[in-house]
């Protein structure tokens, strides 16, 4: 459904019942416009002042994104609003970054994980370099002298130390990322976002696959509402499961607007 009737009666319905909905809103696309430097993405004018009236009126307003949560809070600062980042592994609770739990427990993997890699007789000849990402450790083959030499006893000592020490190895382009087995998808989050608020529905916006399970959620929950955000990119996927399509961050904002009619 679209159009602008659609919008009013959608928002009407859910502004009547405030207190138990909760807003949750993906960032890229959804309320920053897609630009091609994405540290350069920042909120659609006049929609970050929106925020705030709806954290207050509303069971919740949360920004829901792949992003760090303190991006999401530095460029969308809003009283009452929740910041979660990294799908939901972190979020920002009184002006810090708290990491999901099962993140924190799994430290002294990691630091164990780095220890022995840079120990490792491979990781040592090559010259591999080691990078400390505090939930994660990353071995780097690109700046030795021959990367393909390498890659297999490197490749191999990252899956022998991550096996040891109970992590998961995502190898990449000349880099082997050593890291916990902790998921989370927007579903999850904005699952969060519910329980802890207390609502029994679910606003959602979102412009792309990864908005998808965040959607299921919200139908599960029954009686909210799935905004998809149309854009040239915008999967059909998104869109035929969305009961709102709107075209871009302006017709997120404008969809915000009514919600605070
Ligand atoms: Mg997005």
């Amino acid at each position: 459904m679209t159009g602008a009737g659609a919008m009013a009666t959608h928002a009407a319905r859910l502004a009547r019942r405030a207190a138990e909905v909760a807003v949750c809103l993906d960032f890229d696309g959804t309320i920053a416009p897609i630009v091609e430097d994405p540290a350069a993405a920042r909120p659609l004018a006049g929609i970050v002042e929106l925020l705030g009236p709806l954290a207050d009126r509303y069971a919740a307003a949360a920004l829901v994104s792949g992003r760090p949560a303190t991006y999401l809070a530095s460029h969308a600062a809003a009283p009452g609003v929740r910041y979660l980042g990294m799908y939901g592994l972190e979020e920002i609770v009184e002006g810090r970054v708290q990491v999901d739990r099962r993140l924190e427990a799994a430290r002294p993997a990691v630091a164990a994980a780095r220890r022995d890699l840079a120990a490792d007789p491979g990781v040592l000849e090559s010259g591999a370099h080691l990078e400390d990402k505090r939930y994660a450790v990353a071995v780097h083959t690109r700046r030795v002298a021959d990367p393909a030499r390498w890659a297999g006893p490197v490749g191999q000592a990252a899956e022998r130390v991550a096996a040891a020490h109970g992590l998961e190895v995502v190898p990449g382009r000349m880099v082997w990322e050593l890291r916990p087995q902790v998921r989370s998808d927007k579903g999850d989050a904005v699952r969060r976002v519910a329980a802890e608020s207390g609502a029994r529905r679910l606003v959602v916006a979102g412009d792309d696959l990864g908005d998808l399970p965040a959607f299921a959620v919200a139908a599960e929950a029954g009686g909210g509402l799935r905004v998809a955000v149309r854009s040239e990119e915008a999967p059909a996927e998104l869109l035929d499961a969305a009961d709102l399509v709107v075209d871009g961050p302006e017709g997120v904002r404008e969809l915000l607007e009514h919600l605070l009619r």
